[in-house]
């Protein structure tokens, strides 16, 4: 197995433990196995199979330089005791929606799966390369990245982590979480400015020449967690293979039927795991892609004009406001026929122009994505009515579960549907509470979720009782100018 780039300018292949370290492909594309591979496994079998054994079994077609036993071992340091529930991701099903529930993980949000295990495949990629250097993870979030990352990679050796996060573009609990980190090697640091002034600041630290040799010099190389990095990208098929296995074993559906899934979208990557699964040969029928305002997507898929030329919208869904969704490139790969040439026109016209068109050919091969979006009053509408109908979501979760609701009522298509549960409603617990008519507006974020708790009869996560006792350890907010410097700062580069 291995990995080339989405784009024309690289043609070595590489392993995917070069992969997940290089973490982007040198001419700026991503990496892509060869081929999809096949599950090569049957459905049946797979309903007896636990979450970590389902792991183990992709994790070993996408990366065979490693033993069962390295893969064992990562697979349960990543789930096991970390997460809040006896199963690492329990599905709870209403009617024909399933909620794939991915949000028990230490900082209660779907990045968790991933972020788990990238550490540990690093920590064996670095092993396997013979890499001596120290890693240094430098990462710019929109919330639940950067916490996710804090806690995977927290105390690990030979890896340091630094993570931005936009001054206004945060929820108090976000902000909570990463203010209170405890890990020996990590540094947080507030940028004033938004989302884009952060990651814009990390781009231009990696594109960094004079910081480059600064790093190297010293003994340090610098990587990332993105959700570009194929390390986090396979760790996400694997609930979408267990949740098909799961209906297939509780009777929901019949083995081979197909099932279609709903996924709130940022960056495209959750959705993107979902499209990988189907090709190994989980049936899946239509991809539900819902957006908030920031609808770039709903657009794309209406249309197939990629257009981000316009202003990002806040919204009660934070993890999702964003205007280019870098994932959506490996989907473009397979649309156009795996064409690197033609990927990179597009590429660089989304960079000159900011938008491009895709050809009809390529719209074909789409064709079962479905896109959808909410807007705020939607959202909470949609909160307020699955409550009713005896579920607690949060957000993200909402959108999802109207762009499924727009579906079905356009289509008529009432297939059984896995709905992407993305985020804990407690990490969201003011806009939640507000949408159930609690009066939560003078509270702050802890009693809120125990208002919502309260509401709901559901305990209070521990994950989130720990917040409230945490000293803050990171209070300064820095210019987007200083950024370089933070990081020099924290890795005592002279
Ligand atoms: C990151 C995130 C999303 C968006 O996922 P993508 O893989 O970026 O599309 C949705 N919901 C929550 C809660 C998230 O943290």
């Amino acid at each position: 197995m291995l990995y080339g780039s989405t784009r024309n300018g690289h043609t070595e292949k590489i392993t995917g433990s070069r992969a997940v370290i290089q973490g982007i492909s040198s001419d700026g594309g991503l990496f892509v196995p060869e081929t999809i591979p096949a599950l090569g496994i049957d459905i049946e079998a797979l309903g007896n199979m636990t979450y970590n054994q389902i792991a183990c079994h992709i994790l070993g077609i996408y990366f065979p330089e490693f033993t069962k036993e390295q893969l064992r071992e990562a697979v349960s340091r990543a789930y096991d005791g970390k997460f809040g529930t006896p199963v690492p991701v329990p599905i709870t099903s209403v009617g024909n929606t399933h909620f794939l529930e991915l949000y028990h993980g230490p900082t209660l949000a779907f990045k968790d799966m991933a972020l788990s295990l990238l550490p540990e495949l690093m920590r064996l990629s670095l092993d396997r390369e013979g890499i001596e250097e120290e890693i240094v993870i430098l990462t710019a979030t929109s919330g639940d990245t950067g916490k996710a990352a804090l806690e995977g990679f927290k105390n690990q050796e030979g890896v340091r982590v630094v993570v931005f996060y936009p001054q206004d573009g945060v929820s108090a609990m976000q902000q909570l979480q990463m203010t209170t980190e405890d890990g020996v090697n990590c540094y947080v640091a507030a940028v004033n400015g938004n989302f884009d002034t952060a990651q814009s600041g990390v781009k231009e630290i990696f594109g960094d020449r004079a910081m480059a040799e600064k790093l190297m010099k010293q003994g340090y190389r610098l990587s990332s967690a993105n959700s570009i990095n194929i390390g986090r990208l396979v760790p996400q098929i694997v609930y979408y293979v267990y949740g098909y296995a799961h209906l297939v074993k509780t009777g929901a559906v019949k083995a081979g039927e197909a099932i279609n899934v709903s996924v709130p979208t940022g960056n495209f990557g959750n959705i993107l795991a979902a499209y990988y699964a189907r090709a190994m040969g989980i049936p899946i029928g239509r991809f539900i892609c819902a957006s908030n305002r920031n609808n770039v997507l709903y657009d794309f898929f209406k249309t197939g004009v990629y257009d981000r030329n316009r202003a990002l919208v806040p919204t009660s869904s934070p993890s999702m406001d964003i205007l280019i969704s870098s994932n959506l490139e490996r989907l473009l790969y397979e649309a156009c026929g795996r064409d690197g040439g033609e990927v990179d026109r597009l590429m660089t016209d989304l960079r000159e122009t900011g938008r491009y068109t895709v050809t009809d050919s390529m719209r074909a091969v789409m064709q079962d994505f479905y896109g959808a979006y909410a807007d705020e009053n939607q959202v909470f509408e949609t909160i307020e009515s699955v409550f009713d109908a005896g579920m607690l979501i949060d957000t993200h979760t909402a959108v999802g579960v109207y762009a499924l609701r727009q579906y079905r009522e356009e289509t008529g298509d009432a297939t059984p549907c896995l709905v992407a549960s993305t985020a804990s409603p407690f990490k969201f617990s003011h806009d939640v509470g507000r949408a159930l008519g609690l009066p939560v507006g003078s509270l702050d974020f802890y009693e809120a979720s125990q208002a919502l708790a309260k509401e709901a009869g559901l305990p209070v996560p521990a994950q989130l009782e720990k917040l409230r006792t945490s000293p803050v350890r990171f209070e300064k907010t820095y210019k987007r100018e200083e950024m370089p410097q933070v990081v020099a700062d924290f890795l005592g580069l002279q």
